[in-house]
C-alpha cells in the first residue's frame, strides 16, 4: 500500500491504475464500518483508494473536532491489511479557509440544524477529494444517511462521473452503530448508546407506514433513557428527508441524534415500503 500526502504524488501513484478506481473517504479512527466499504469497493474495483482526513470545516464545534480520535498509525495498518492500494492522507491545508461548494435542498434540517455549516464542509471536502482523486465509484455508508443523500445531490449537482455507492450500516453486538466516537464513551454510557439502536429497531421490526405512531414509539423510548439527550427522532421519507405525516406507502427512514455526556451519536435504519395489504396487518 501506498501512502501519498498531495495531489501530485497521487495523480503519479494513480497514472496507470486499472479501472474503475474504488474511493473510500474517511474522518480517521478506521474501525469495522470503514473497513466494510473498503471491502466492497474490493470486490468491485481493481484499484482501491481511500483517504484519511479529519476535515476541518464539517465540525462546527472546535471541542469535538479537538476530542475526535486520531489514529493515524493504526488507521494505515488496518486500511493495508483490508487491501487498499493508495491511502491519501492530505496536509490540513487541504483544507480551504471558507466553505466553496454548497447543495441548498437536503442540509437544513437534522444534522444541518443541529450543526451549522456541517454539509457545506462535507460537500466542499468530498468534492476536493473527488476531483483530486478522480475516482470512478465512491462508498459511502448508510449510517450517516442524510450526508449520503446531501453527496448524491452535490454530484449531480456539479455533473462528477462519479457514481456514490451505498453501503449498509455495521453494527456491534450490542446493536450500536460502530463509529469513531464510540471509543469517547463510558461503559455505563455505552449502554445507554445502545437504546438508540433498540428503538431504531422497534421502529423498523413494528413498522406497518403510520408514521405518527412511530414518531411518537421511538421518542418516548429514548425521552425515557436517562442521560440520553435526544436532539432529533423523526419518521422520515427515504429521498427527500421530508417528516412524513400520516401513513405512508414508500420507503423511510428512522432517524436519531442524541448526545450522551458530551458525545454526540446518530444512528438511523430503513423502514421499508409497506404495501396496503402489509399496513392492515397481513403478510404482503
Ligand atoms: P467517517 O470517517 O465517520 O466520516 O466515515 C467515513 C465513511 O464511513 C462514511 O461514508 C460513513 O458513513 C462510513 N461509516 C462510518 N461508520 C459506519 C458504520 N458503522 N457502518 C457503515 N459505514 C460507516
Amino acid at each position: 500500500m501506498l501512502t501519498v500526502h498531495d495531489a501530485d504524488a497521487l495523480s503519479d501513484a494513480l497514472s496507470d491504475a486499472q479501472r474503475p478506481v474504488g474511493f473510500v473517504p474517511t474522518l480517521g479512527g478506521i474501525h469495522a464500518g470503514h473497513l466494510a466499504l473498503v471491502e466492497r469497493a474490493r470486490r468491485d474495483c481493481p484499484t482501491v483508494v481511500a483517504s484519511v482526513f479529519l476535515n476541518p470545516l464539517q465540525f462546527d464545534r472546535p471541542e469535538d473536532l479537538e476530542r475526535y480520535p486520531r489514529t493515524p498509525e493504526k488507521d494505515l495498518a488496518a486500511l493495508a491489511a483490508a487491501g487498499v492500494d493508495v491511502v491519501f492522507m492530505p496536509s490540513p491545508d487541504f483544507a480551504p479557509a471558507e466553505p466553496t461548494v454548497q447543495v441548498a435542498e437536503l442540509t437544513s434540517r437534522f444534522e444541518g440544524e443541529g450543526r451549522p455549516g456541517h454539509f457545506d464542509g462535507v460537500t466542499t471536502i468530498v468534492h476536493k477529494l473527488f476531483t483530486t482523486v478522480g475516482p470512478d465509484r465512491a462508498y459511502f455508508g448508510e449510517k450517516d444517511y442524510q450526508q449520503l443523500l446531501v453527496v448524491r445531490r452535490m454530484v449531480a449537482e456539479q455533473g462528477l462521473d462519479v457514481e456514490v455507492v451505498a453501503c449498509p450500516t455495521v453494527r456491534a453486538d450490542d446493536g450500536v452503530a460502530l463509529s469513531s466516537r464510540n471509543a469517547l464513551l463510558t461503559g455505563a454510557q455505552r449502554a445507554k448508546a445502545a437504546t438508540i439502536a433498540t428503538a431504531l429497531g422497534a421502529v423498523a421490526g413494528g413498522w406497518d407506514g403510520d408514521a405518527d405512531t412511530a414518531r411518537v414509539r421511538l421518542r418516548r423510548r429514548l425521552e425515557d433513557t436517562d442521560g440520553l439527550d435526544c436532539e432529533y427522532a423523526d419518521i422520515v421519507d427515504a429521498a427527500t428527508l421530508e417528516p412524513v405525516e400520516g401513513e405512508t406507502d414508500a420507503p423511510a427512514r428512522a432517524i436519531v441524534a442524541a448526545r450522551i455526556g458530551g458525545v454526540r451519536l446518530i444512528d438511523n435504519m430503513a423502514l421499508k415500503a409497506v404495501g396496503r395489504r402489509g399496513r392492515a396487518g397481513r403478510p404482503t
